[in-house]
């Protein structure tokens, strides 16, 4: 992991204070593991090795070396056999002494062991609370601590490379770059302020092409929120169409030829069925919103209308036709802002129909014939879906990942636009400072240069404990 090397100077008194104490938390997850894990951070860790670990005095271990030995209980009894690892400031993930102690991963040992480290003056960490003290010691700046949730979170490989990379700083050396490129602007434009009244060369064309060369980077930038969304968040897809069409077959087809990603997805609804596969590295959550018909029993209504709210928050909708029975319209059409895959379906059996009607070919995005029973197709189906979605195009930059990166951009975009109309429109250079200036300011929101509290607690807020 690479340093974001410029520590953020906006750590006020507050700040200051909250770093000072010692955090503790299990860092593993809830349940029984083979190995548990508990971190603590802060200039007491070293009192809380001492505390809870038998052996030599932790003041004289090396840093970064494994120590085995007892593992103690807030008691002082033994409740298991361990290893301990200190590893002291700054070289360390949150650039404070951290202590992690490995036991057998027994929630019962564990939880006694963090008592054990409450009681040696350590208090419970909050979620995000050793990546946020990262931050705020400037081990990583704001991109990179959501990359690292990014990355614990990621629900495929693909996914896992793209956060890793953010990890290691891509996002940031891009955004540097540009920063370095908007600072030379400004640079250029007090030049012209200085000697506006002489004769200097400088061309003020030259700054309204830079600017605008320079607001399209931060445009492309800010379009690559798609694809990072797409792979941190995975895409929503919902299979519609009427009943006994083939809707849960394609399901089952698609879950079969792909690796299902066993995941929590918090918001399931029992009716509508949801799996989360991985279609060529995308995280792709798909609804089986089985039961979408029109005029059915008052039973089935709350069913379909689950299902109807399912399509509609769904990035893109598989419309299924039957193609062995007489064409019959779909009952839900998805609205202008979905895309939409139609799978026409069964056509292992005898065709009833062959051409479908124009203004459906025209709302959708691409057209697939299919047969889920005999797995005819669905290749071409997984390939229109991710096709659809953009996933497997190359992004020219490391890709935003959440709406605050694209938010923060957006400004800057902005920002510079202005800036583009008032050198064109011959404003003095003064002017145009001011707007690259302002640019400058919201680019440092990205990497949390400048940002309030309000931004930090939000960012951490969705952190797991421990992390
Ligand atoms: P749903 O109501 O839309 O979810 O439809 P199902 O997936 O339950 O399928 C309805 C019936 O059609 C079942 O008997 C399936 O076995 C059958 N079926 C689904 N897809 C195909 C297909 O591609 N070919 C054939 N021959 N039968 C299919």
């Amino acid at each position: 992991m690479r340093p974001s090397g410029r520590r953020p100077d906006r750590l006020n008194e507050t700040d200051r204070m909250y770093v000072a104490d010692t955090i503790a938390a299990i860092a593993t997850a809830p349940g029984v593991g083979a190995v548990g894990i508990i971190r603590v951070s802060g200039p007491g860790s070293v009192d809380v090795a001492r505390a809870v670990f038998a052996g030599r005095d932790p003041a004289v271990w090396r840093s970064h070396r494994l120590m085995r030995g007892d593992i103690l209980g807030a008691g002082g009894e033994r409740v298991d056999d361990g290893l301990a690892v200190l590893m002291r400031a700054p070289h360390s993930y949150t650039g404070e002494d951290v202590l992690e102690l490995h036991c057998h991963g027994s929630p019962a040992a564990l939880q006694e062991v963090l008592r054990a480290a409450l009681a040696a003056g350590a208090r419970p960490a909050e979620p995000g609370e050793f990546t946020k003290r990262a931050f705020l010691n400037g081990k990583l700046d704001l991109a990179q601590a959501e990359a690292v949730m990014d990355l614990v979170r990621c629900r495929t490989p693909s996914a896992a490379v793209r956060a890793a990379d953010q990890l290691s700083g891509s996002l940031s050396r891009h955004l540097a770059e540009l920063r370095e490129r908007l600072i030379r602007l400004k640079a250029h434009l007090e030049v012209l302020i200085d000697f506006s009244d002489e004769d200097v060369d400088l061309d003020p064309d030259a700054v309204a092409s830079e600017a605008e060369e320079l607001r399209k980077l931060f445009a492309d930038l800010s379009s690559t929120y798609r694809s990072g969304r797409l792979y941190r968040e995975g895409l929503r897809v919902a299979i519609t169409g009427r009943p006994n069409v083939g809707k849960s077959s394609i399901l089952n087809a698609l879950a079969r030829a792909n690796r299902a990603i066993v995941t929590e997805i918090p918001g399931t609804t029992r009716d509508v069925l949801e799996e989360v596969i991985d279609i060529a590295g995308v995280p792709v959550v798909i609804a089986d919103t089985a039961g979408l018909r029109e005029g059915a029993e008052r039973v089935e209504q709350i069913g379909i209308e689950r299902a109807r709210a399912a399509a509609a928050a769904a990035d893109l909708v598989v419309v299924v036709l039957d193609r062995s029975v007489p064409y019959a319209d779909p009952p839900y059409w998805p609205s202008a802002e979905q895309s939409v895959v139609i799978a026409v379906n069964k056509i292992d059996l005898p065709a009833r129909w062959e051409d479908l009607p124009e203004d459906r070919i025209a709302g959708a995005a691409a057209a697939v014939a299919i047969s889920a029973q005999t797995g005819l197709g669905i290749a071409d189906l997984e390939s229109a879906i991710v096709g659809v979605a953009g996933a497997g195009a190359r992004d020219s930059t490391p890709p935003l990942t959440n709406t605050r990166q694209r938010d923060a951009v957006d400004k800057v975009a902005a920002s510079l636009a202005e800036a583009v109309d008032a050198a064109r429109a011959g404003a003095p250079p003064d002017i145009v400072a001011v707007d690259v200036q302002i640019a400058l300011r919201h680019l440092a929101a990205v990497t949390g240069e400048i940002v309030n509290d309000d931004v930090l607690d939000l960012v951490f807020r969705e952190f797991c404990m421990g992390k």
